[in-house]
């Protein structure tokens, strides 16, 4: 009676020896297509960084070192992950656009960060931008008018850990008057001109980076708020989608 007992045993325990064994070898492969896959991503960014901001002349080196870590691709969708480190801009879904990695590199080296500053944008978008400042600040606020982006990215930062982004449904050319002042105030959708309530939520000293300027193309302009008054600068030309709501243009 024994002797079978051995035997069933003895077979049942090299069946799951051979599972475990091939479970293991898909895990490994998984893990090494992963590896490849990341190490793909991480070369692509590396490359993003000197071909496209550092030889334009970007040399903030927290605005360098967040782009270089963030992943990107995990910002578009799956079909785009591969064009995620172009030097263009991307399709985002509701018809609205990711921006060219130079030009948010550029819009967030206006802003002189230097890594206690509460920030506020307008216009969450993919979230790219919002987990930019995120990197570099202490705490980021970002307003999008578009439920379906607004759920969508609220849940990746979850997923991404970025717990220092608050981020709020609402009309941002409105901003958001209760969290105010705000060291800077980035607004990454074009406007005819910069939003009131911006500009006073803005503390003394703060910079503010937006488009402006007709629907099709606009200029890049830096405010900074002083005691007396605010001043104003030209960063060169860019194209936007539109700033729509209360204090930017109609739907
Ligand atoms: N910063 C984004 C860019 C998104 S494109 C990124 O990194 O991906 C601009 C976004 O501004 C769009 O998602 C659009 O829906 C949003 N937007 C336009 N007008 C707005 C408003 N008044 N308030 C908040 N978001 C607005």
């Amino acid at each position: 009676m024994g002797i079978p007992i051995t035997v069933i045993l003895g077979k049942s325990k090299v069946i799951i020896a051979i599972a475990i064994f091939l479970t293991d070898t898909k895990g490994a492969d998984k893990l090494g297509a992963m590896n490849k896959d990341e190490r793909k991503f991480e070369r692509w960014r590396q490359e993003m960084v000197e071909r496209q901001l550092i030889s334009r002349g970007i040399t903030d080196t927290q605005v360098l070192a967040a782009m270089g870590r963030i992943p990107r691709h995990l910002f578009v969708s799956e079909a785009l992950t591969d064009s995620a480190y172009g030097d263009f801009p991307l399709p985002i879904g509701e018809a609205q656009t990711i921006s060219q990695p130079y030009i948010i590199a550029e819009m967030t080296q206006a802003l002189e960060l230097t890594g206690e500053e509460r920030v506020l944008e307008i216009g969450t978008g993919s979230g790219y931008q919002a987990a930019v400042l995120a990197e570099i600040v202490f705490r980021v606020y970002t307003i999008e008018r578009n439920n379906t982006l607004f759920m969508r990215t609220r849940k990746l930062f979850d997923q991404l850990k970025y717990h220092n982004i608050v981020a709020r449904y609402s009309d941002g050319t409105q901003g958001w008057n209760a969290e105010s002042p705000f060291d800077a105030i980035i607004v990454t959708a074009g406007g005819q001109k910069i939003p009131q309530p911006l500009v006073d939520q803005l503390a003394v000293g703060g910079r503010l980076v937006m488009p402006v300027g007709g629907l099709f193309s606009q200029e890049l302009i830096r405010v900074e708020k002083h005691a007396d008054g605010i001043t104003t600068q030209s960063l060169g030309g860019c194209r936007f989608v539109k700033l729509i709501g209360q204090h930017g243009w109609k739907e």
